[in-house]
């Protein structure tokens, strides 16, 4: 084993980075370590909902690391026990698990859905996901994902996953039989390319899994904590699901993730469930800090309308440039491109210092912090329409 020599030598390689140190954030900017600034339409994959390093966050750590860390998970502590009251409290679930990454709350809930089977439903444990969704990286989430690049990896993958087309009540109807316990899906596919669910095939859902006693989970670690302008998505459709997941946004930028469920689908036994960092104080400190800001009327408000403004914007440029639909909800949203020129796009957007997200060869993906000012949005637009200039007259030439 050779020591490495380069920095970067010393991290494992598992995917393709820019040769960029970032070193500060602030608001909807970064820096990286030579002082250039950049604009950021990614935000650590929707993960940072008031944007780079915000005062509140910031506050609540240093108050909190000051006061205690992690007493255990054995022992109750004050930020978890008030971050679980104020998430009951603005939603529709009754209790809730702590974690530490979207991919861990998902393992929760379907661990949770396969006890709720073994004790209510003779065992029943297949959970009907979706195709193109994607539910984490541990080994049963990339099972329960439906996305393709996933397929040949890891075998022999989890087994209990079989997936349905989204918007196609039928492809779920048919799939459920008496191994069926829970049909679990993002109520907008974030990573295949910003697909929504519609609200009344979410509610057809609702009807479908009700009438089968079986559990509806939305995994909502993408359009929660306001993305989409409601603080869940779910409450769009007007539906109550039974099971919801959240990540990302929860925690403003620290690692931070709840799995949250109706009281009749709470059945978690002693040793069931658990984790060394789960609920710890620092994080749940930040993520109530968070909450209480982003569920006020005012923020929800101001963040729609910023996502009608961009949305707007982007249908402008769309026109202007011939390319194809905006779709998406709130601040979570896509330009479908037409073309496989996602990745050239953000490589020019990064070198005139604009971070942009192509999770699809053929779409542009946008999901700043949800306080991003229009003069932001506008700035990104201008660097956007500049790329697509040039590249038109570059194919005019042609
Ligand atoms: N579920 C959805 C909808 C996601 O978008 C993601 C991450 O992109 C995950 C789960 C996994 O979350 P994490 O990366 O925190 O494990």
């Amino acid at each position: 084993m050779t020591n490495a020599t380069h920095p970067f030598d010393a991290l494992m390689d598992i995917t393709a980075r820019p040769p960029t140190v970032f070193v500060r954030g602030e608001g909807a900017w970064l820096w990286d370590d030579s002082g250039k600034r950049y604009l950021d339409f990614m935000q650590g994959w929707a993960v940072n909902c008031l944007g780079h390093s915000p005062e509140i966050v910031v506050d609540a750590l240093a108050a909190q690391a000051r006061l205690l860390l992690t007493p255990s998970p054995a022992f109750y502590n004050e930020p978890s026990l008030k971050l679980a009251k104020a998430l009951v409290e603005k939603s529709c679930f009754d209790q809730v698990f702590f974690a530490n990454s979207g991919a861990e709350a998902n393992e929760g809930a379907i661990k949770l859905a396969r006890k709720y089977g073994a004790l209510h439903k003779n065992g029943a444990y297949e959970i009907i996901t979706f195709e193109g969704g994607f539910h984490g990286r541990t080994l049963a989430t990339m099972s329960a994902s439906g996305k393709k690049a996933f397929e040949p990896l890891f075998e022999p993958k989890v087994p209990g996953f079989r997936k349905a087309r989204l918007n196609d009540l039928d492809s779920v109807r048919r799939l459920i039989s008496d191994n069926t316990v829970a049909v679990m899906l993002e109520p907008i596919q974030g990573e295949a390319g910003v697909w929504p669910a519609t609200d009344q095939f979410l509610r057809e859902l609702r009807a479908l899994t009700s009438e089968h006693g079986l559990l509806l989970i939305v995994d909502e670690i993408q359009t929660g904590m306001g993305r989409t302008g409601k603080l869940f998505h779910y409450q769009h459709a007007g539906i109550e699901p039974d099971i919801m997941t959240l990540g990302k946004g929860i925690g403003g930028g620290v690692p931070l993730a709840a799995l949250l469920a109706t009281e009749h689908a709470c059945c978690f036994e002693h040793g069931d469930q658990g984790g060394t960092f789960n609920g710890n104080p620092l994080m749940c400190a930040a993520g109530l800090a968070v909450l209480q800001h982003v569920s006020t009327p005012e923020f929800l408000k101001s963040a729609a309308d910023a996502g009608v403004f961009l949305e707007s914007e982007l249908q402008r440029l769309s026109a202007r440039h011939g390319l194809g639909e905006v779709r998406g909800s709130g601040l979570l949203l896509a330009l479908d491109l037409k073309l496989p020129v996602g990745a050239a796009i953000v490589a020019q957007a990064f070198a005139a210092g604009v971070l942009l997200n192509s999770p699809q060869p053929d779409a542009l993906r946008f999901m700043p912090a949800l306080n991003i000012a229009r003069d932001e949005i506008s700035a990104m637009i201008d660097c956007l329409d500049a790329i697509l200039t040039k590249a038109g007259a570059a194919r005019r030439v042609a």
